[in-house]
């Protein structure tokens, strides 16, 4: 059976109407379970008794359970979600002064291996179903102290450009007025630098977000932050970029996570700086590196990220420094999951 959140609002009236039913319906039970977060047919109050005995029949609506919640003291929330198939993902909910964000996985488990990320670390499972995603930011929604979600990204475990077609259908109901209602520009699609996925999506008539994971600008570095790159190598990634800034005359932002020792000194940023210093519409987002007990990094004293920033914005680079946060949930990527994976 077909997960019911794997319809879009068109899909949906024309799967009621082969089963005899009144295609309006399908506004109602979007309305249910968007605008109201019920995922049990029978709570759906407002139909009939024959209509939701079709949808049992035809439909399953809820595939996970939550497995794990943890509250950081700075706000926010962590989820780790059991699939039906028992593979894990997670989930956070990251509350600030005028948003809140929900940080959301693409893939249970990633197989790009990049060298400070947990996810990475434990290895490939699957792709996720646009079900799979969407339930995610119901829960997070629904489930978490902050409850409006004004924010969508595509930073949790996996790389959300490998899963194209789940997470562009998945993309497609966060943004829809009949479902989440999110604006496009307020979702965030981050990839660790596939070309072709970034190629394919420019095409898409989307408004979306695109975030680049950056973390040098030098091959060499790359190759071992990001292992990516020795396919698809900081050249031809940053002319994609430019080609999608093009295409879309959208903004391009490039994350980069600040190691001490590796990717911070001012030599690094003067790389940087000269390598985006003639692309317009783009951004640097500066990460001091979050502490991952699994990996041996550290981030830089405030002082060389301060003076990284600046010099960045001296050189006329926007760059913002973005503060980590739930540390004390294991809020860096995959962590929770790596830790609960073998329990
Ligand atoms: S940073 Fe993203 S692409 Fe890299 S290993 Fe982690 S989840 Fe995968």
């Amino acid at each position: 059976m077909k997960n019911i959140i794997e319809l879009s609002l068109k899909e949906l009236e024309e799967a009621l109407t082969a089963e005899g039913q009144e295609p309006f319906r399908a506004k109602q039970i979007f309305s249910w379970i968007y605008k109201k977060g019920v995922l049990d047919f029978d709570r759906m109050s407002d139909l009939s008794v024959d209509l939701r005995d079709t949808l049992k029949e035809n439909f399953t609506l809820s595939g996970f359970k939550i497995a794990k919640k943890l509250q950081s003291s700075d706000g926010t929330e962590k989820f780790l979600f059991e699939l039906e198939d028992k593979n894990l993902i997670e989930a956070v909910s990251i509350p600030a002064a005028s948003r809140v964000t929900g940080c959301i996985s693409s893939q249970a488990g990633c197989k790009y291996a990049c060298g400070f990320c947990a996810s990475g670390k434990a290895g490939f499972k699957r792709n996720l179903t646009s079900a799979e995603i969407i339930e995610q930011v119901l829960h997070l929604k629904y489930d978490s102290a902050a409850k409006d979600l004004t924010h969508v990204v595509f930073m949790g475990t996996g790389e959300p450009l490998d899963n194209y077609d789940n997470v562009l259908r998945a993309v497609r109901l966060i943004n829809s007025p009949d479902a989440f209602n999110i604006g496009a520009r307020r979702i965030t699609i981050s990839t660790c630098g596939l070309i072709p996925g970034i190629e394919r999506l420019s095409k898409e008539g989307l408004q979306v977000e695109l975030s680049v994971s950056l973390h040098a600008a030098d091959d060499k570095t790359r190759d071992t932050l990001v292992p990516v790159n020795k396919i698809y190598p900081i050249p031809a990634l940053i002319a994609a970029c430019k080609d999608y800034i093009s295409l879309t005359d959208r903004q391009v932002t490039f994350e980069y996570i600040l190691i001490d020792g590796v990717n911070s000194a001012l030599q690094n940023a003067r790389d940087l700086s000269i390598m985006l210093g003639n692309m317009h519409l783009c951004k640097v987002n500066l990460i001091p590196a979050n502490p991952v007990e699994e990996f041996s990094i550290v981030p830089p004293q405030e002082a060389q990220v301060l003076a990284f920033r600046d010099y960045l914005i001296d050189q006329g680079i926007t760059a913002t420094l973005r503060k980590p946060r739930g540390v004390d949930i294991q809020g860096a990527c995959g962590q929770l999951r790596l830790k609960n994976a073998d329990k």
